[in-house]
């Protein structure tokens, strides 16, 4: 496995002919990457994992420095996922200039994470734009756990017409529940119990969705209950939004998502369940349980 740091080097790097999957992160790895990688690794024929905590999409700067950062760690665990290619730049490489040239992509930015982190979007759709014309993937795989990144970025690739697949993957849970993130590394063993107020309320949404509850009201209400009964969890919103557009809807009668964000110990988290539709049956995905522990908490001597 080979690391550089800029454009020309990844475009170089790949076999001529090859389908180029591209795996977009801000290190600091987890199952949930570690899923990603291994779905790209099953559908093309050369895997590039790019590496970068991009400032543009920090609204707090506090946030952007505590942001766990370890690159021979990532290198390391990328190597045994069968990455092929790392691509770590930096903030010369990726922003050489002050970037005049952002990406809005309106509308679906206004609620949830984009009403709570003014900027953030225009941030990763800037990043997720740059990275697709410098690597020039054929596919990209991006995590539902990031439910309204993902509806963004689907859309921006779409309206600025990059010749580019996404592909959006389940959420990977710690086998508590807990929806895997790199912040979770800020948090110690004791934080555990508050944090999994997130999981077992969206859980209890996915029973109700399962026995036919269409309510958007009721179903906000069971994921909200969850946070707000739990000491040490501090919530901000839970909010039934269309896929499609990622505005709120009062009945759940097309796919939809229903995410919730919460603070845990000076820790934000966000997490979701995506529900589908095939006519009248209702796909609820629920992510997947790791069934080992995993190699952040390991790490950690945690939980
Ligand atoms: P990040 O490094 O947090 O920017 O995440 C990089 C990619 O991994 C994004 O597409 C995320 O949605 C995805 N991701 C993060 N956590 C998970 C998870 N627990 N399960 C699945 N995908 C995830």
């Amino acid at each position: 496995m080979t690391v550089v740091g800029s454009f020309a080097e990844v475009r170089s790097a790949a076999p001529s002919g090859a389908i180029v999957g591209l795996v977009p992160t801000m290190g600091y790895l987890h199952e949930g990457h570690l899923s990603l990688i291994e779905q790209a690794r099953a559908s093309s024929d050369h895997v590039v994992m790019s590496l970068y905590v991009n400032p543009l999409q920090f609204n707090e700067s506090s946030d952007l420095e505590a942001y766990p950062r370890n690159l021979e760690r990532d290198v390391s665990l990328a190597a045994d996922a069968g990455v092929d290619l790392v691509f770590a730049p930096d903030n010369a490489e990726m922003y050489p200039l002050e970037p005049l040239t952002r990406v809005v992509v309106s509308g679906l930015a206004d609620e949830m994470e984009g009403a709570h982190r003014p900027g953030h979007f225009e941030g990763v759709a800037t990043v997720v734009a740059k990275l697709f014309a410098g690597i020039q993937p054929d596919k990209a795989f991006f995590g539902r756990k990031d439910a309204q990144q993902l509806a963004i970025v689907s859309r921006m690739a779409q309206d600025l017409s990059f010749p580019v697949e996404i592909v959006g993957c389940p959420i990977v849970r710690h086998r508590s529940g807990l929806a895997m993130s790199s912040r979770n590394s800020r948090l110690g063993p004791e934080d555990l119990g508050p944090a999994l107020a997130l999981s077992r309320g969206l859980m209890r949404v996915a029973d109700a969705v399962e026995r036919g509850e269409r309510s958007g009201a009721t179903l906000e209400d069971i994921a909200m209950t969850h946070l707000e009964d739990e000491i040490g969890v501090e919530p901000e919103y839970a909010t039934l939004a269309a896929q499609a557009t990622m505005q709120r809807i009062e009945r759940l009668d097309e796919p939809a998502v229903l995410a919730v964000a919460a603070w845990v110990a000076g820790v934000r988290l966000i997490d979701n369940v995506h529900v589908d539709f095939a006519g009248d049956a209702v796909a609820v995905d629920r992510g997947i349980r790791l069934g080992r522990p995993s190699v952040m908490f390991a790490e950690q001597g945690g939980f």
